[in-house]
């Protein structure tokens, strides 16, 4: 018989590497690495689970099982990881957040099944009540966050499409679209939702052999995360992912309290704790408290039109307008990950630097469609990390600018977000219209993700470079090095 303490042994080794690696996320530089790390810790964490499963139980767990699932799982993780586009990347992490509660949710109801069939009820009151409270909370967080995902995932998608079924005129099957709906009586029948499931792991408490309890509570769970995301829409999209994804390690340490995992209870504190404090940095981000995001419904519900209209500026005039500057800063957005202008955007950086201008990048905290998708772009495209200067800073900077490139960004520049009204009201924004000149890139003035017309477009000192984002950015170079 193995020491118990070996597996423990075990577990902490690979909670020290999620430790490490999560630290190393800190910085773009490292996060690789982090990442590699925390890959590692899972794999030691499944590696001493089976060990120990074979030492203490043997046969408990088939071996055809447990390599199908780690091959199929393996093959399915690297088809998408590796298929996926940058710009799709926010609903692969809500699909993740998902199965990760999903698969929390279904090891306690498999424990608790197992214990009623088994006639293995506890008969000490104190392990009755811990370990059915901690099944019944893992059960309600867990099929909460799948349901909720899932519908987070298909608003970020557009809808989910249905397949085999007739084609629409842009070839593509029939989708589902999930509409943003939240009449004030939804936030009463949300909270009566979330008291009847803690009245039924109350009585699971009360009756622990009953399936029928576990099973409402089951289906009430998955309701309230549907009820949940529902109302939600644009721009407060990412801070609910984030959510999610907290909530999603918070079901797996409860379920660690249930099978009694060390590195399960470790991995989803953090897990729920990362998640957590990114949520309120976003919140912050947008000016949104968190209550206002998940209980007033708004952002993104409908699209305002564009009426204004605005003459569009050529690459001569503008490689004209850059010659001589001293100070550029480039502001990217979601249209520069849509057309993958990272490098084309590196090139023009390289060329203003080797006439002397100083260049920098303003990275908005929810530029593009997650939380550092710019970062990771622009870092694909071998910008140094130094230059990739936050909002609070670069604002200081940019009434010395030159030049604000503003490339497939909107929302994250509007002036209107200063008023305080709107979907973007009181949004913390990347001051571009401080800058002398504004060059902004996209393919034509409709609106962003929030659905406002920019002001910034406009402007007298904004020139606009209708096209898309690569196209324009090697447009420009090429008139840049004609010059
Ligand atoms: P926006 O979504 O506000 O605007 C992007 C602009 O890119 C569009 O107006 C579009 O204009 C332009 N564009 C699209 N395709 C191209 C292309 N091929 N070439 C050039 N331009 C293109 O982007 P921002 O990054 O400024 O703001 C992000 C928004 O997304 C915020 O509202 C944020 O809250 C929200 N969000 C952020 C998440 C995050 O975590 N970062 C997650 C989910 C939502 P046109 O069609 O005219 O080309």
């Amino acid at each position: 018989m193995v020491d118990p303490v070996v597996w423990d042994i075990g577990y902490l080794a690979s909670a020290a590497l999620f430790i490490v690696g999560i630290k190393r996320l800190s910085s773009p530089k490292t996060a690789p690495q982090g990442n590699r790390l925390g890959a590692y810790g899972m794999l030691l964490a499944v590696l001493v689970t089976i060990a120990r499963m074979e030492t203490e139980a043997p046969g408990i767990i088939g071996w055809e099982l447990v390599a199908g699932g780690l091959i199929v799982g393996a093959i399915i993780g690297a088809w998408m990881a590796t298929r996926v586009e940058m710009t799709g990347m926010p609903e692969l992490v809500a699909l993740f957040n998902g199965f990760g509660g999903g698969a929390s949710a279904l090891v306690a109801l498999s424990e608790v099944l197992k214990r009623i069939n088994s006639d293995d009820i506890p008969s000490d009151n104190v392990e009755l009540y811990a370990t059915w409270i901690a099944i019944g909370l893992s059960g309600l967080v867990g099929w909460l966050t799948l349901t909720g995902s899932l519908m987070a995932m298909g608003k970020l998608k557009g809808g989910f499409y249905i397949p085999f079924t007739k084609k629409d005129d842009r070839g593509r099957s029939k989708w589902i679209n999930f509409p943003t709906w939240g009449p004030p009586w939804l936030n009463t029948v949300k909270a009566s939702l979330l008291l009847l499931a803690l009245f039924l792991i109350w009585m699971t408490i009360q009756d622990p052999s009953n399936k029928d309890i576990i099973y409402s509570l089951v289906a009430i769970s998955s309701v309230l995360g549907i009820l949940f995301v529902i109302p939600i829409g644009g721009a407060d999209m990412p801070v609910v992912v984030s959510l999610l994804n907290s909530m999603s390690g918070i079901a797996a340490a409860f379920t660690g309290f249930v099978i009694g995992n060390n590195v399960l209870i470790i991995a989803g504190s953090m897990v729920g704790a990362a998640g957590l404090i990114l949520t309120f940095i976003m919140c912050k981000a947008m000016n949104r408290t968190l209550a206002a995001v998940l209980f007033k419904s708004f952002g993104g519900g409908g699209k305002e039109s564009v009426t204004r209209t605005k003459v569009g500026s050529d690459p001569e005039e503008v490689a004209m307008v850059c010659d001589g500057i001293s100070k550029c800063v480039i502001i990217p957005g979601y249209g520069m990950a849509v057309s993958q202008a990272q490098h084309a955007v590196k090139e023009f950086a390289d060329l203003l630097e080797s006439e002397g201008v100083e260049v920098s990048y303003g990275i908005h905290p929810v530029a593009g469609r997650m939380p550092g998708h710019m970062n990771v772009l622009l870092a694909e495209a071998n910008v140094p990390y130094e230059q990739l200067i936050e909002m609070d800073d670069i604002n200081s900077e940019l009434p010395e600018t030159d030049v604000a490139l503003v490339i497939g960004a909107n929302d994250t520049v509007n002036p209107v977000a200063r008023t305080g009204e709107g979907p973007l009201g009181g949004m913390p924004i990347i001051d571009a219209d401080k800058a002398r000149v504004v060059v902004i890139i996209k393919r034509s003035l409709s609106v962003g993700y929030a659905g406002v017309d920019n002001d910034l477009f406009y402007e007298d000192s904004t020139m606009m470079l209708f096209g898309d984002g690569k196209k324009m950015m090697n447009e420009l170079n090429a008139s840049i090095k004609e010059l």
